[in-house]
């Protein structure tokens, strides 16, 4: 399987708590309405200039160990590393704004708007995260029709530059997916142009694969410990 996927603008319209978290206001924080205006405003921009797309693409087992490896730079122990030879399936995906969306962020630093400018930054990181989201519960949707996966199944999304597996993973991901062909590019840093572009795998099994501990490592240096609350939404799912 091997699919382009279009959204509409309303399905990759991020909550507001998303945008304003990505400001730095924390849940629950009152918002001047001034701030609220101008997310408004970001809002409103993003959904005219954003052309959110997607392509994912299933991979085996032993594909997958390929592009995992890459350029031989991960951790020798990772989430992804532990996890994929227990999964039912796999699938890598790569998924865009578009490049209008990038565009428009930096004309407005440049004519010195810069709080709508930040504020439509944030707004596009959202709709990304809400973007690979939607593909990851697509790919979920797709299994009971082949009968699969049940209920018991969750999937989730890891991407190289997270959790050990190195950015430079990037390249054989984009040598087995192509998302040039949803316009995505690859920088030599290994980000991707559209900067607003998230990609990965999606990893679909039992739940319990997923809960995985913070014993790697690297979790000593992670910020965010952003797999706890992936891995609470989803055992609670
Ligand atoms: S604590 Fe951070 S680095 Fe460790 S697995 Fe969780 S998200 Fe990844």
């Amino acid at each position: 399987m091997s699919e382009i996927l279009t959204f509409s603008a309303d399905e990759t319209k991020p909550d507001r708590a998303a945008v304003f978290e990505n400001q730095g206001i924390p849940a629950g924080a009152g918002i001047p309405q001034d701030v609220e205006a101008l997310c408004d405003a970001a809002l409103r921009l993003l959904g005219e200039v954003a052309t959110p797309r997607g392509i994912l693409a299933q991979v085996s087992k032993p594909d997958f160990e390929v592009v995992y490896d890459g350029e031989g730079r991960n951790e020798p122990r990772t989430p992804v590393g532990d996890i994929f030879g227990r999964a039912d399936e796999l699938a890598l995906f790569a998924v865009t704004l578009g490049e209008r969306v990038g565009q428009e962020i930096t004309q407005r630093f440049h004519a010195n708007d810069l709080a709508l400018g930040a504020m439509l930054d944030s707004a596009a990181s959202a709709a990304a995260d809400k973007l690979a989201e939607l593909v990851e519960t697509r790919f979920g949707e797709a299994f009971p029709a082949n009968g699969r996966v049940g209920t018991s199944t969750g999937v989730l999304r890891y991407s190289p530059g997270y959790c050990g597996w190195d950015i430079s993973g990037q390249r054989k991901l984009f040598e087995f997916l192509h998302p040039e062909r949803i316009g995505i590019s690859l920088r030599e840093s290994f980000l991707m142009e559209p900067l607003k572009s998230v990609s990965g795998v999606l990893i679909a099994g039992p739940k319990e694969i997923h809960d995985v501990e913070m014993s790697y490592p690297f979790c000593d240096r992670c910020d965010t410990r952003g797999c706890r609350e992936r891995i609470r939404a989803l055992l609670a799912e």
